[in-house]
């Protein structure tokens, strides 16, 4: 599809130039054969003049009809050479152009198509389980009402995370999305962050983990607020998820001239060295974390929250150590300084 989008792209870039080219050089031939037309004219003329004024003296050369039918010749013959020239060059070229005109639209198909893909395989997964349990269950002629309370709360379980996971696609859909807007407005850092932890912290307590926030009273932000309340779930959701029952997660944050730094550190499981690269990627688990049973995640949060930084102009920073600990260091430009501040760093 690609390739036949090109040469089509390649047709028309290749008619255009065509179209022009054959334009100037009509208007050149008419012009030059004119001119030649009228220099012919005036060397008769000369000729003619001169015989009028001496017979005797030898009249200066004419320009005879053959000669100046060879030129025009010459001049149509050096037009089609150029034009054909043109043509050639023009196509390479337009070729070349089409490809790199096409190529961002190609990759922005691939994207999506991976997405698709992606994005059915992990749907597949639970709704196949929650299909055969129920047939499974439909058969059995012996099921009482508490087998079949049992298997609606599991049912109900495995509804709950196919609707946490379109809801996480959609959320990632809409960030993907170039043309998506911010609601933007001054927000104080502090209240947002009190909101996500206020959002967690059943999950929290469930493990008798406890969240620490140690954060100075003005923090204030240009900021979508929602997104940067569901940046900081997203980061708090795996400081809680990743930890062992009874640890703490700490939220602090630096400040300089232009911006501030939160980092939300737990003593969780920690992430491999070579699995750091790759936990912004899109559907990405390390092996740790498929290992762990219950801990539920598709391995979008972390995409999401990428997406939610780099709309807000900030970076991440990611610091860990397996089997100690996680710091996540989110840096955003204070109010007044919306401009990027760092990439996005592992170590
Ligand atoms: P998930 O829903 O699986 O948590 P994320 O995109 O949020 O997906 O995270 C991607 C992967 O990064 C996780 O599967 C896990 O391996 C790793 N990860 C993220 N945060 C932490 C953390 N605080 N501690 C340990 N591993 C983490």
């Amino acid at each position: 599809m690609f390739n036949r989008a090109r040469l089509k792209l390649t047709a028309w870039y290749l008619l255009i130039i065509l179209l022009i080219s054959v334009c100037f050089s009509f208007v050149i031939y008419q012009e030059l054969s004119n001119e030649v037309d009228r220099l012919a004219r005036a060397s008769r003329l000369r000729a003619q003049r001169s015989f009028e004024i001496n017979p005797f003296i030898p009249p200066p050369p004419v320009i005879d009809d053959d000669v100046l039918l060879e030129v025009k010749h010459h001049l149509i013959l050096n037009l089609l050479a150029i034009n054909g020239g043109i043509i050639v060059l023009s196509g390479a070229l337009g070729y070349f152009l089409a490809g790199r005109t096409l190529r961002p639209i190609q990759q922005m198909l691939d994207d999506q198509n991976q997405f698709i893909s992606d994005a059915s395989h992990e749907l597949r997964t639970p709704l196949t389980s929650l299909k055969t349990a129920l047939e499974v269950n439909l058969r059995d002629k012996n099921l009482t009402l508490n087998d079949a309370k049992t298997l609606i709360e599991e049912n109900i379980d495995d509804v709950n995370k196919l609707q946490s996971l379109s809801d996480s696609l959609l959320k990632l859909a809409q960030f993907q999305k170039p043309t998506q807007v911010l609601n933007l407005s001054d927000c104080d850092l502090k209240a947002i962050i009190a909101k996500a932890v206020k959002r967690i912290e059943p999950m929290a307590h469930a493990k008798s983990i406890s969240l620490k926030t140690s954060l100075p009273p003005h923090l204030f932000l240009i900021a979508d607020a929602d997104n940067l309340v569901d940046l900081f779930v997203i980061l708090l959701d795996n400081a809680v998820k990743y930890s062992p029952k009874g640890k703490v997660v700490l939220i602090t944050s630096t400040q300089s001239d232009k911006s501030v730094t939160i980092n939300v550190t737990d003593q969780g499981i920690g992430i491999e060295p070579d699995a750091l690269p790759h936990i912004f990627d899109r559907f990405y688990r390390s092996d740790s974390a498929r290992g762990r049973s219950g801990s539920g995640g598709y391995g979008l949060g972390l995409s999401i929250a990428q997406k939610i930084i780099s709309r807000h102009h900030g970076s991440v920073f990611v610091k860990s150590q397996p089997g100690q600990g996680t710091t996540f260091s989110v840096t955003l430009p204070l109010r007044h300084n919306l401009h990027p501040v760092k990439p996005a760093i592992f170590s």
